[in-house]
């Protein structure tokens, strides 16, 4: 595939590797039965690295089904052609049902007023409104209570309007597979389920994995599993890093716009944090700031990367704009950039690297958040 040109209109932009996500998801795949399905998360525009693109590669890829997080993105994705079933991870305002069964977004389910406003809608529509529901068995997020759920179906049962598409339950501590925790998350889904079964309810499909349990534990990936953060090459936790190998899909580069050497003692950016300490240091100016995701947090923090080597990031970080010095490193003295060089925020350059989980420490967050982040503003570009 052709790659495509960088962003003539500004000179900062996300980079997607579809190779990668591709790699990932058939990862997944590979780790289900024929009969098991890959539910594709991609809630928050694909952990921001674009819902539709990187959807339209997870299908072709082997993807059943996708997952969002609200009905705009839904719809989103069915007027970018994705023609898969799509699950909504919540309950959404009754005020939606009409989008949802223009769109075909199965909602997920838990209270009995949404489940009958939703069946009393499709029916005056003449059809089935599919829907997921949704068991609370100890995050204490949504769902029905795991002890509630005969009680639940029984009072929404006589229904012709609606039809139980799946059940499923969402883990705490998925990462921490020998606790407690989780393995009474575990117990207590099975039991609604079987329970559910026993009386007659039909469940449709069973999923309750998220990326870390549907690496960790595969007699928890049921009739399906729901990957996220893993599709884009990001490990949930610790433990999954040494036995899933998962290639980093986003990169983040700017070019460099403008480049000066001012007299030492001379401040640079808001509030001066930073003053130019010797003679002959020199600041790059790159067109990237904290409304694209470069947390301000890192100011004066952070490296970028340039020609293979670690810059530091100096001063206070702007809105749509920071700065960075090249002065003497360990290594000696840097080459001097020029206007338009490429800096790299987050990725590879030559054998250096700085990764998701290195920005996500130094801001006190996770990768999941740091990477939301860069989808928000920056253009993206698929390679
Ligand atoms: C976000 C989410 C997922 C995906 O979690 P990852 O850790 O990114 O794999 C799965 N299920 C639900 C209900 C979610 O909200």
């Amino acid at each position: 595939m052709a790659i495509s040109r960088l962003p003539q209109d500004r000179w900062s932009w996300v980079e997607i590797n579809q190779g990668a996500l591709r790699r990932n998801t058939r990862a997944f795949k590979n780790l289900l039965n024929p009969r098991q399905r890959l539910c594709c998360v991609v809630k928050a525009d694909a952990y921001g690295h674009g819902a539709v693109a990187c959807a339209k590669i997870m299908y072709a890829t082997g993807a059943d089904m996708f997952a969002v997080a609200t009905v705009k993105e839904g719809v989103e994705l069915r007027e970018g052609g994705i023609v898969s079933p799509i699950l909504l991870l919540s309950e959404p305002p009754a005020e939606s049902i009409d989008l949802l069964l223009e769109h075909d977004i199965m909602p997920s389910v838990y209270t009995f007023e949404f489940a009958l406003a939703y069946g009393e809608r499709a029916s005056q529509l003449g059809k089935i409104g599919k829907y997921h529901m949704v068991i609370e068995t100890g995050m204490n997020r949504i769902g029905v209570h795991y002890a509630d759920v005969i009680e639940f179906r029984r009072s929404i049962h006589f229904h012709r309007g609606i039809q139980c598409d799946g059940v499923f339950t969402h883990f705490a501590t998925a990462d921490e597979q020998s606790g407690w925790d989780y393995k009474l998350q575990c117990k207590r889904f099975d039991e609604a389920v079987a329970a559910m079964k026993d009386a007659g309810f039909e469940c449709g499909i069973v999923h309750c994995d998220n990326t870390p349990a549907s690496i960790l534990d595969p007699s928890t990936h049921y009739d399906m599993i729901r990957a996220g953060i893993g599709l884009y090459g990001l490990q949930p936790c610790e433990t999954t890093r040494p036995i899933f190998p998962l290639d980093p899909v986003m990169s983040v580069r700017a070019r460099v716009t403008r480049v000066a050497h001012p007299a030492m003692g001379e401040g640079v950016g808001y509030g001066f944090t930073y003053r130019v300490p010797r003679t002959r240091v020199q600041i790059c100016t790159l067109p990237i700031g904290y409304a694209d995701g470069l947390s301000r947090t890192l100011s004066n923090r952070m490296d970028v990367l340039y020609q293979g080597e670690r810059i530091r990031q100096v001063g206070n970080i702007c809105m749509d704009q920071c700065m960075v010095a090249i002065s003497e490193t360990s290594m000696g003295r840097m080459p001097e950039a020029n206007y338009g060089d490429v800096m790299t925020i987050i990725g590879r350059d030559g054998d250096a690297e700085i990764t998701m989980d290195e920005m996500a420490r130094l801001r006190g967050t996770i990768n999941y958040e740091v990477a939301c982040g860069f989808g928000m503003r920056l253009d993206k570009v698929y390679v």
